[in-house]
């Protein structure tokens, strides 16, 4: 039986984990250690969920097999293995998952992050420090959120195309960065991590890789964001009824342009009769007029950062 989310008492143990740091590290530190121990791509298994953070999403998951590659659990600066550490400790308290093993991944190929199925997230620490420089360090930790999110589909058996399954990762990762129990932060500072999304969105529409067009990933962004803060201020929200809210409004509403919604409107009967919660889907109609126009591409930039 898969729970629901934790009560907010995360901070307290964040704050432990930046002061204790590696410590405090909630993955399998018996099983992972040293640098260059030896750990190879393929020791990880199956690749399900490459997210090619980079830009020229020329290199598919074979680039984590490079020979260059290897995987230790430490970033360039103690500080920043601090930093991110701290948030796969926050991550796994939040979403209460199975022990996540989590490697940075360094070498040539490491402008990117890989969920793999068995269990390990790899984080690629030119992605760290290339995310850290131009979109500040939240947007490092909304990738290793996003990676969670590839993590809960594979607990849950969450199935689909490559782009609903990237969108719905955007989405997870918007709740936990905006979530009272989880990172906690303002819409201003979760948006620097949608804007690197916009800065790698693709437009390869019949690719299977596809991952969503840029305005896509940053309105399934917000709309995560968006039902983090109708949770802080009502109840939790399971994961399913996430992943049930999620694809519901992305799908039939934003992307259902025959519905031709407005803003304020109320929960339908049909709705409402789907299991779907009424004042949620009130809440996201509230929102409606922007989540449209982000998907649009009519609000990016500043007006974005500043909704
Ligand atoms: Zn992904």
């Amino acid at each position: 039986m898969k729970r629901g989310l934790p009560k907010p008492r995360i901070l307290l143990a964040l704050a432990a984990s930046v002061l204790l740091g590696f410590a405090c590290q909630s993955t399998d530190t018996d099983e992972i250690a040293q640098p260059g121990n030896g750990l190879s791509a393929s020791d990880f298994g199956d690749a399900s969920h490459n997210c090619r953070f980079h830009s020229s999403r020329s290199a598919a998951a074979s680039a984590a097999a490079a020979s260059d590659s290897y995987y230790d659990r430490s970033l360039r600066r103690e500080i920043d293995t601090k930093w991110i550490y701290s948030d796969v400790d926050l991550l796994d308290k939040f979403w209460n998952l199975d022990k996540i093993a989590v490697y940075i991944w360094h070498g040539s190929q490491s402008m990117n992050a890989i969920a793999y199925s068995s269990n390990v997230i790899t984080f690629g620490e030119n992605l760290y420090y290339d995310f850290l420089g131009k979109f500040g360090y939240y947007s490092a930790a909304g990738v290793m959120a996003h990676e969670w999110g590839h993590q809960i589909q594979y607990d849950y058996n969450f199935n689909g195309e490559s782009r609903d399954m990237e969108l719905e990762a955007d989405n997870f990762a918007g709740y936990y960065l905006g979530h009272e129990g989880g990172r906690e932060l303002t819409w201003k500072e979760s948006s620097g991590f949608f804007d690197a999304l916009y800065s790698i969105g693709d437009y390869s529409y019949n690719s299977p890789s596809h991952h969503g067009t840029p305005a896509q990933r940053r309105s399934a962004g917000r709309l995560g964001w968006l039902l983090a803060d109708w949770s802080n201020k009502n109840r939790e929200v399971g994961i399913q009824e996430l992943h049930k809210t999620f694809f519901y409004y992305y799908n039939e509403v934003l992307e259902g342009s025959s519905f031709g919604r407005s803003a304020r409107m109320p929960a339908t009967s049909e709705e409402i009769a789907k299991g779907l919660d009424k004042e949620i889907i009130g809440y996201l109609n509230g929102h409606y007029r922007e989540l449209k126009r982000i998907h649009n591409g009519e609000i990016k930039g500043k007006e974005y950062s500043n909704l």
